[in-house]
Formats: C-alpha cells, structure tokens, sequence
C-alpha cells in the first residue's frame, strides 16, 4: 500500500493531545486512534483503556505551570499540584477548545504498524473485531509501555486507607512511612 500524506497518532493522551492540536494549527492531516472510550490516558481515573496507572488519590508531582500546555495553561483557580480529577477536566477543555475530539477514533487500538518504504503501514481493530491497514507517512506515539501496577500492602490496608492515614496525620502535624510489605507505621521522627 502506497503511503499517504496523512500523519498517524496512537492514543488520545496528552502526547496523542499535543500532537493533534501541533499538527492541525500546521494544516498536517491526521488519523489519531485511541484505544478507550475517552480522552486523558493515564489521567483519566479508571479509564476502560485498561492502561491506567491513576490511583484515587493521585495527584501531580510536577507544578501546575510546569505541566501547563503553552496554548493552554492550567486555570488560576488550581491549586499548585493538582489531582487527576483536575487534569483529565484539563484535557477535557483543551480537546474541545481546539476541536480535538471529532479528529479521534475512540475503542479502536493500532495492533500494528510496520514500515513500508518511505511510510508505514498501520492495522488498527475497532471495538467489533474488525481490522482495517491504512498508510501513513509517520507515526506518532506517546505513552508508558507499562501495564499498571498496583502495590499490594502486607496487611491489607489497600490505598484508599493508606492515603486516608496519610492525609489525617498530616493534618496532625505527624508523619507515616508505608513500604510494600510492613505496610503503614508512624515514623519516630
Ligand atoms: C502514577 C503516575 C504519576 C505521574 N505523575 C506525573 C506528573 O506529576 N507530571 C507529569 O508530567 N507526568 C506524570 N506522569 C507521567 C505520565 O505518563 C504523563 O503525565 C502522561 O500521562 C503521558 O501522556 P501520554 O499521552 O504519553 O501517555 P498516556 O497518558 O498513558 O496516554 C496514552 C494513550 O494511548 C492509548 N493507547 C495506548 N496504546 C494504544 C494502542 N495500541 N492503540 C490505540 N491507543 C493506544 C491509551 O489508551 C492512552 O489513552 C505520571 C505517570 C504515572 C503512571
């Protein structure tokens, strides 16, 4: 199959994001496939992807400003490090500001893509089973090759309770260690 001019972006998170909104304000046609049903990928909390690392009480460990898109920065009224429930509405109003969304094709996964002379080949399968190979002149893909990975505590105590017991004594103005296999204990200092 001859390649064609078009651009393919694998997943609708915020690398999948960038690029789409990059490529559209420089008038590059694109595909842009995503695997679950919504936009956000590691920031959307339980995302049917399957891919998800975001756990309940995750927040960001970069800044607010660091992690602002330039076109797009974060509201005023965020705190300075946000939780995923703030950035995946974040990316929400980014994709709608910049007519994102229209562009991509949602429950559809690239299961391959292969060079073929000065372009690539890409088989994507939609949600029904159904394959379908289309050229592209480039590929684009972002994201951490990691399945998600949850701890589990020796204990019991799942995450919920360990951020819960977290919060509280900070609130206290006491601190607690949590290691994967003694689980929660005060720290003595
Ligand atoms: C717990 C945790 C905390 C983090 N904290 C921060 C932070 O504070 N600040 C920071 O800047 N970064 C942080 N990161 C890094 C994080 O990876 C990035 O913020 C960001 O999510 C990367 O975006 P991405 O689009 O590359 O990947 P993702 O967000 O993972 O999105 C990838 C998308 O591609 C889709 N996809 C994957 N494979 C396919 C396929 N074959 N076909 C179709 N679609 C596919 C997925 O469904 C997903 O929607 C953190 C990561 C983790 C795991």
């Amino acid at each position: 199959m001859a390649s064609s001019e078009k651009v393919c972006i694998v997943g609708a998170g915020s690398s999948g994001l960038t690029a789409g909104q990059v490529l559209g304000a420089r008038g590059i046609a694109y595909d842009c496939f995503e695997k679950g049903s919504r936009i956000g990928g590691n920031w959307r909390y339980e995302n049917d992807n399957g891919l998800s690392s975001a756990y309940r009480s995750l927040h960001i460990n970069s800044s607010r400003e660091l992690m602002s898109f330039r076109a797009h920065p974060m509201p005023d009224d965020y705190p300075d490090y946000p939780s995923h429930e703030h950035i995946a509405r974040y990316f929400d109003a980014y994709a709608e500001r910049f007519g994102l969304l229209e562009r991509i094709r949602f429950n559809t996964e690239v299961v391959e893509a292969a060079p073929v002379g000065d372009g690539w080949e890409v088989t994507v399968q939609g949600a029904d089973g159904e394959r379908e190979t289309h050229g592209y002149r480039a590929v684009l893909a972002g994201g951490p090759p990691e399945r998600p990975d949850y701890p589990t505590f020796a204990d019991g105590h799942d995450e919920a309770v360990i951020a819960e017991a977290i919060q509280a004594s900070a609130r206290e103005g006491r601190w607690v260690t949590v290691d994967r296999t003694s689980s929660l204990q005060e720290a003595t200092e």
